[in-house]
């Protein structure tokens, strides 16, 4: 029977692959240091009023009764990397969150799960875990719960009025791609309809903070217009679903790759950003596409969507917040500061003007007339 330590051991590193509430670094990854995102124990979240907290990530159980071939803990998973499997009770995990609690180690709890017996049965049994840390011991700090595919909207409700915030990983961006990794989950019950209903607990306000998903790229051949389609449509008044992370498909079996792997990452990222924080619509972020549907890698994708914005290039001191957005180099501080100057009725006639607010000057200046000047490149004459 193993001990309570090597449930933490096991379960802990298991969690370590969803990313919902945590920020890994693919450029440093050494195994042991550290922070060292290959390593489990604890990730960071951040609430609302933007604090960084610490929060304990575990898995109730590694037990799962589905065939997902991207995950450590499948059926399909018949490799030597397959872990001894193990599952907390309730009551266990609960003492030992406290304890990690009451000795200052960690500020909350995401709690994730493989499916032992059935969803709901493992719901019950998550849902069993939050109260007793809330009613039992207390527990007022942060607590993330994953919600499993297949949950009834009973037990979903359950959770979500316990938990501060809850997430449901997508994985794949349509049926016929989960089709391909995974023969035991249906796409529009397990994960379509679980989504809806978190949809309208937000919209009654029970789950205020939000809820968020994850996709795991690269273990089908899904283009990333495949993906975008599904992320903006989730982005959506139908949806509105705060936050959508990518993680890099690494086969279970596979050795660390170099930080080159993570760049199709990376770019959907910066799409992401770029549509939830400088209001960059669906069909403009989709105009970079290649013909084979897939987000350039070579260049950022601000970089591609400016080089093709007709509004270029701009008077520094008459454009308008939302155009300065646009400006590869310039972001929202800058923007605002700049939007300052110009209300200040300051005349920004040299480059180091806009250096002093913020502004990464190499990028920007060939989108900007700066003392009735543009700068231009090579490209200009080619
Ligand atoms: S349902 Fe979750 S825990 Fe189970 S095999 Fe799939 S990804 Fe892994």
């Amino acid at each position: 029977m193993p001990s309570t330590l090597e449930k933490l051991r096991i379960l802990g590193d298991a969690a370590k692959y969803d990313l919902c509430a945590s920020t890994a670094s693919p450029k440093k990854q050494i195994a042991g240091a550290i922070g060292s995102p290959t390593t489990m124990g604890i990730c960071h979240s951040y609430l609302p009023d933007g604090r960084c907290i610490s929060l304990l990530k575990v898995l109730l159980t590694n037990k799962c009764i589905h065939d997902c071939v991207y995950c450590i803990n499948s059926t399909s998973n018949n490799s030597c990397f397959k872990r001894q499997t193990v599952s907390f009770d309730p009551d266990e995990l609960a003492n030992l969150t406290m304890t990690f609690f009451l000795r200052n180690h960690i500020e909350g709890l995401f709690l994730s799960s493989g499916i032992e017996g059935d969803a709901n049965q493992q719901a019950e049994r998550i849902h069993e875990t939050i109260k007793l840390l809330r009613d039992k011991h207390k527990f007022g700090s942060y607590i993330h719960a994953k919600v499993l595919p297949g949950i009834g909207k009973d037990e979903l409700k359950r959770i979500s009025e316990v938990a501060d915030r809850v997430s449901i990983n997508v994985e794949l961006p349509n049926s016929s791609r989960l089709n391909e990794v995974c023969s035991t989950k249906d796409y529009n019950s397990d994960i379509l309809r679980p989504s809806k209903w978190l949809t309208d607990f937000y919209k009654k306000g029970l789950i205020p903070s939000g809820y968020t998903t994850q996709y795991v790229v690269g273990s089908t051949d899904e283009t990333d217009e495949e993906v975008l389609k599904r992320v903006f449509d989730f982005y959506s008044n139908d949806w509105k679903f705060r936050r959508q992370y990518y993680s890099s498909y690494l086969p279970i079996t596979a050795e660390i790759p170099q930080p080159s792997y993570f760049l199709r990452e990376v770019r959907l990222y910066q799409i992401d950003w770029l549509h939830r924080v400088y209001d960059y619509n669906s069909q403009e972020l989709s105009s970079i596409l290649n013909e084979d549907g897939f987000i350039p890698l070579r260049d950022d994708p601000k970089l591609l969507l400016a080089r093709q914005d007709d509004i270029f290039p701009l008077d520094i001191n008459e454009a308008s917040y939302n155009e300065l957005m646009r400006v590869p180099g310039v972001g929202e501080r800058s923007a605002t500061r700049i939007i300052e100057l110009q209300r200040e009725k300051v005349d920004i006639r040299k480059p180091i003007q806009l250096k002093n607010v913020g502004v990464v000057i190499k990028r920007a200046l060939p989108f900007l007339k700066v003392g009735n000047m543009v700068q231009t490149t090579m490209d200009d004459f080619m």
